[in-house]
């Protein structure tokens, strides 16, 4: 473990007023700090890996904490600490990565959560950090807490608020009836109603929306998105389940290109029919005739296109 002066040091991420008491400072044994803290005792959903499975609200991320990790950690700083209690949080704090300061002879230690399946010399150097204020240390989980940077990033793409319960249709209960009539629930796609549309576009032009997207399907995401305009007490339930039977169609039969995209289905327009039979593969217009309501859902949408258009 050779740290090197050219190591990235840790001041940046540290709390302002972060205080370093190396009044504790002993003879501690390095070699009791041993790892105890294992990467599968403890569950923090990961920007990548969670995509859309761990669904929070984007103003408090959620932070499962494993309480036998957060244990383990203080432990290790209660023996860097001896003879002094010491009270260890866990944080998602991105700007101050790790603060402590002393209060009526306690230590308050407060750690972002990336040391909770950190390596055990990382763990050690930490809490020589927070004991001693050790420069090397400090080096080390500065070093770490660079290469932990996605850790840090900014949860973007957010985890999509799902709403599957409109107004007038019930999105999920309109799913699980297709799943279970159509696809012997195997369709595994996740579904909401599309954001409504801002009409800052439209307003103040003469001109009409021409077409509206009345579904769409993310392969990454595997979500399916219905567009708000049809959560009208006008649009029948027949019509709905025909737009979500058509995107679910789109995650069961891939695209031939294997696209990842967004597929721009289902478009309503003057030209629907016409755009349908060129974005749909022959297979897919051939199971979206099964719907037993496809006649009567397409008649309708001819009936009413004027209507969804000016309604978005
Ligand atoms: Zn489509």
């Amino acid at each position: 473990m050779a740290a090197k002066n050219v190591l990235p040091s840790i001041d940046a991420w540290l709390a302002p007023r972060a205080s370093v008491n190396r009044s504790a400072a002993s003879g501690l044994g390095r070699g009791r700090l041993s790892p105890i803290v294992t990467a599968a005792a403890i569950r923090i959903p990961e920007r990548v890996s969670s995509q859309l499975a761990l669904v929070f609200p984007t103003q408090s991320p959620a932070l499962f904490v494993h309480e036998g990790a957060r244990q383990a950690l203080e432990r290790r700083l209660k023996a860097a600490c001896p003879g002094r209690p010491v009270i260890l949080s866990i944080t998602d704090n991105r700007h101050s990565i790790i603060s402590h300061s002393t209060r009526h002879g306690v230590l308050h230690a407060r750690v972002h959560h990336m040391f909770l399946d950190a390596p055990p010399r990382v763990v050690e150097a930490l809490a020589r950090y927070v004991a001693r204020g050790d420069r090397k240390a400090s080096m080390l989980v500065g070093q770490y807490i660079d290469a932990s940077g996605s850790r840090l990033a900014r949860r973007r793409p957010r985890a999509i608020p799902l709403v599957a319960k409109g107004k007038h249709h019930d999105l999920l209960a309109i799913f699980s009836e297709l799943n279970e009539r159509y696809f012997d629930g195997g369709c595994h796609a996740l579904i909401t109603w599309g954001r409504k549309a801002g009409r800052k576009a439209v307003e103040g032009k003469a001109t009409a929306r021409k077409t509206i997207k009345l579904g769409s399907y993310a392969h990454l995401e595997r979500l399916i998105r219905i567009h708000p305009v049809l959560d009208k007490p006008w649009v029948p339930r027949y019509f709905v389940e025909y737009v979500v039977y058509h995107e679910m169609l789109h995650h069961m039969i891939p695209t031939a290109r294997g696209s990842v995209r967004a597929s721009t289905s289902n478009l309503a327009s003057a030209k629907g029919q016409l755009a349908r039979r060129v974005l749909h593969p022959p297979e897919f217009l051939e199971r979206e005739r099964h719907f037993r309501k496809y006649e009567r859902a397409l008649d309708w949408e001819r009936r009413h296109i004027g209507r969804l258009l000016r309604a978005s």
